[in-house]
């Protein structure tokens, strides 16, 4: 399972709605309009990542 960054829903990665990368990173998304807000603003939602 992988998290959705936009809404925080846990999503399965082998039927994913959506999935974008971003800078070499794969992320899932839970609907078509989380994966768009995404693409729209990566940036806001990796801030919300935790410190790994
Ligand atoms: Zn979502």
């Amino acid at each position: 399972m992988a998290k959705d960054r936009v809404c925080g829903m846990q999503v399965d990665k082998k039927s994913p709605a959506g999935v974008s990368e971003y800078k070499g990173e794969t992320y899932y998304f839970c609907s078509p309009g989380c994966k768009k807000e995404f693409d729209r603003n990566p940036q806001k939602y990796l801030q919300n990542e935790d410190k790994k």
